[in-house]
């Protein structure tokens, strides 16, 4: 009789896994406790897999021979402890694909600059002519690729959640950008418990593979004075010189791996701020530990166009420049948009807090920000920390008012930004939809 496998969740990663499995040959059951979007259900039902939404049937998820978990159901959940105190092994999607895939991986984690580092990576791979698939937090799911594609390489995006039903899984080249507080509420308010998740990606790696992080991260630098990895260590780094990975020496970034330097002048990277630099030192010393050439090493940081929703240049309009940034969706991130940015700023923000502490903000907002525009349902908070370090505050709830508001306070030279620090869910579908609407908004001024 071949294993059993239960998949949890109908979204892309659950149904990606349930496909693979599919293919490679186990009894597959696919079960939903919410709704399965149409376009899932047609491919589930195209490759004949047996599927549930709606409910759990525990008689027909107990008796899996394993589970693989999508990223979004939280550990304590009920049926994740029935399954567990069934001792049924519970794995992500990740691990379960990794099985099945000989390629080559180069994997990304952090709190944040994920998406921009993954995009940055996978188009340098894609400029050096490798066979590369993007996949993880991002596109279509790993598993979904790895049952249909044969690549060379993958581009992973990981995200905690992904690394937490991580075993087996290994990464080549596994990059932490940073850690800072973020999803704690699935942590149990615990640091060190997301601290862990996130040293997943460095799990059986050995000698042969990379480890690449920022040496400037506080946490992550703490994190490994207590272990022990076994890959070759290349940090990156703004603030002090480094012997093997990246640093900065006057204006140039400096890349050296294996003896085999790479220079460029800041101000030649395609991508702006601070925070973009630590993301191009990362995908340049990636780029180097595969023996791409410095020619396309220099081309594609120059050119890369920058991710939708990211510190993303919507339109100049009456000398004002507008930028979305809605996916920063927690306090560090908002900081780096908001060093990053040299005018006066009107600063749109707000929305679902995860319970955020905007102390780090203070300075930036006093020395940068003129008009402070709350785009939430309760802006309580955000009244109570900026009142007194901004001229003005105004509330709205939606975005078009909110880019009316910008456009009436904003003077010629300054900068629009919207980049809310908080989750989207109280007044959008998600922060694509808050950022569409946002430069849809801006389009009709
Ligand atoms: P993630 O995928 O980790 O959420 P993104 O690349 O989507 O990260 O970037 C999200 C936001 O975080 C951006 O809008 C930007 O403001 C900020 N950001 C990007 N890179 C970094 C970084 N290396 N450090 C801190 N903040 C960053």
């Amino acid at each position: 009789m071949s294993k059993k496998i239960v998949v949890l969740g109908g979204g892309e990663s659950g149904v990606g896994a349930a496909i693979l499995a599919k293919k490679m040959g186990f009894d597959i059951f696919l079960s939903d406790s919410g709704n399965i979007r149409p376009e899932m259900e047609k491919l589930l039902a195209e490759y004949n897999i047996p599927y549930e939404h709606g409910l759990h049937t525990r008689s027909l998820i107990e008796n899996a021979d394993e589970v693989i978990k999508s990223p979004g159901i939280p550990d304590n959940a009920p049926i994740i402890a029935d399954i567990a105190n069934k001792g049924i092994k519970i794995i992500s999607e990740i691990e379960f694909a990794g099985r099945y895939d000989s390629a080559k991986k180069i994997c990304i984690t952090g709190s944040n600059g994920k998406t921009t580092t993954t995009s940055l990576i996978y188009y340098l791979l894609k400029n050096a002519g490798l066979n590369v698939g993007l996949a993880g937090n991002i596109g279509k799911s790993y598993a979904y690729q790895v049952a249909t594609m044969n690549y060379d390489y993958y581009v992973l995006e990981l995200s905690s959640f992904q690394l937490d039903g991580v075993y087996d899984f290994k990464a080549d080249i596994a990059i932490l950008m940073n850690i800072t507080p973020d999803h704690l509420d699935r942590y149990g308010y615990n640091m060190q418990n997301y601290i862990n998740s996130k040293f997943r990606i460095t799990r059986n790696m050995n000698r042969d593979d990379c480890f690449v992080f920022c040496a400037d991260d506080p946490i992550t630098i703490n994190e490994l004075e207590k272990i022990v990895l076994k890959a070759k260590m290349l940090p990156f780094s703004q603030e002090k010189e480094v012997n093997e990975g990246a640093c900065l020496k006057n204006d140039m970034m400096y890349v050296n791996y294996n003896e085999s330097e790479y220079t460029m002048y800041i101000k030649e990277l395609a991508l702006e701020g601070k925070h973009n630099i630590y993301n191009s030192m990362a995908a340049a010393i990636a780029a180097k530990a595969l023996n791409i050439s410095n020619e396309v090493i220099r081309k594609s940081l120059m050119d890369f166009q920058g991710v939708e929703h990211r510190m993303e240049k919507v339109l100049k309009v009456r000398e004002v420049l507008y930028v979305n940034d809605s996916k920063a969706t927690n306090v560090n991130s908002t900081w780096y948009a908001l060093e990053s940015i040299k005018t006066p700023i009107v600063w749109i923000a707000g929305g679902k807090d995860k319970g955020n502490d905007y102390e780090p903000l203070y300075g930036l907002v006093k020395d940068k920000v003129h008009t402070l525009i709350c785009l939430g349902i309760d802006n309580g908070k955000l009244h109570d920390c900026f009142k007194d370090k901004v001229e003005n505050l105004v509330d709205t709830t939606s975005a078009k008012e909110a880019v009316e508001l910008a456009y009436k306070y904003a003077k010629p030279g300054d900068t629009v930004l919207l980049s809310p620090a908080c989750a989207s869910f109280d007044l959008f579908k998600n922060y694509e939809d808050r950022g569409r609407q946002f430069k849809a908004a801006v389009r009709e001024l």
